[in-house]
């Protein structure tokens, strides 16, 4: 029997987890999805005292400290110490609790500023990361660096994921630190329920920054899906990009676009170039995944968009915003 405990179970990609297993548990395997509720991961006894509870044999470690660029831009103090504290306590956790396999979560965002594109797992660690979010990047380099340290030590399974953006239901739509999709969907619900005398037709939406720069985004249901092939099929230390093709890449405009869409928004977009773009691109390659997995067929983004918009709507009173 597989016992797995999800950290940061409460979370966007915590949550898609939950919502696939749901689906297709298997008879050989337990789950158990684990919010900051259950154990403050930044504090080691309360982390050692949760896997002496649910006594996992894996671990999906998805818990941290997340948020957009302009969250980032601020925090870089804390978004490195945060997850440096969760990262380690986690995985030395499950080290010495004989967990025998991990599977943590690094993001494209924390690959090098000055890189050549695609990027792929063998260039995390060449150079220094956007300056705009160094805490985070550092501190998701180093599970990597800690994985590896953990297999030359006690020859661990301890590996990690690179997703690219992430969007879906329960995001967190707080304006202080979302992320660009679930940002613009609180905005744009913001402005189409404000002043209804104004005709909608009027209404103007600010796409922050220039709208060009270029992003590659995967839908919370189908990284779950990949991650859980990665947790029953991917036996290696080493890093593995769970990304959209590079062709499926969008403007943040085009995102703009679809989010007006899916609200059926009859106003205008115009971008406002005096805030920060962050990097103009950071292109993945899933060459990696696609060699693995060929197939594998990524739900749409209009589509996508859609039924997130449509979850936002219906949940509105409980999202975090
Ligand atoms: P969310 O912000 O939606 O969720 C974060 C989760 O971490 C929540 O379950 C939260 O618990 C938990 N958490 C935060 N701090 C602590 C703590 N001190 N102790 C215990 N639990 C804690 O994040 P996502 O689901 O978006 O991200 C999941 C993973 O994916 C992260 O590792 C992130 O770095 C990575 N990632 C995310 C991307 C994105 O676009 N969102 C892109 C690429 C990678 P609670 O809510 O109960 O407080």
């Amino acid at each position: 029997m597989k016992k797995v405990l999800v950290t940061g179970g409460t979370g966007l990609v915590g949550k898609a987890l939950e919502a696939v297993i749901k689906e297709q548990a298997p008879a050989d395997e337990q789950w158990y999805f684990a919010g900051s509720k259950d154990a403050d991961l930044t504090n080691l006894a309360a982390t050692q005292a949760l896997f002496a509870q649910e006594k996992p044999t894996h671990v999906i470690h998805l818990a941290a400290m997340v948020g957009g660029l302009f969250h980032n831009m601020n925090n870089n103090l804390d978004f490195l110490r945060n997850n440096l504290l969760i990262n380690d306590n986690v995985l030395q956790t499950a080290h010495e609790q004989g967990c025998t396999k991990v599977v943590s979560c690094l993001s494209t965002c924390i690959f090098p500023d000055k890189t050549s594109y695609p990027i792929d797992e063998t260039m995390v660690h060449n150079g220094p990361p956007h300056p705009s979010n160094y805490g985070y990047s550092y501190a998701k380099r180093l599970i990597d660096v800690q994985n590896h340290a953990y297999h030359d030590k006690y020859g661990r399974l301890y590996s990690s994921v690179i997703p690219c953006n992430i969007f879906g239901p329960h995001d967190n739509y707080k304006p202080e630190v979302s992320h660009v999709i679930p940002g613009m969907i609180n905005r744009m619900h913001q402005l189409i329920k404000e002043n209804p005398d104004v005709p909608e037709s009027e209404k103007v939406f600010t796409v922050f920054g220039s709208g060009k720069p270029l992003r590659q985004f995967v839908y919370s249901l189908d990284l779950a899906e990949l991650m859980i092939w990665v947790l029953r099929n991917y036996d290696s230390v080493e890093p593995i990009i769970l990304s959209v093709d590079e062709a499926q890449e969008v403007t943040i405009y085009e995102v703009a676009q679809a989010i007006a869409k899916a609200f059926n928004f009859k106003g205008k977009l115009v971008c406002d170039t005096s805030k920060a773009d962050g990097q103009y691109k950071k292109t993945a390659s899933n060459a990696k995944l696609r060699s693995l997995l060929p197939d594998y067929a990524f739900t749409d983004f209009e589509t996508a968009i859609e039924t997130s918009v449509k979850w936002y709507k219906d949940n509105y009173d409980q999202a975090r915003k």
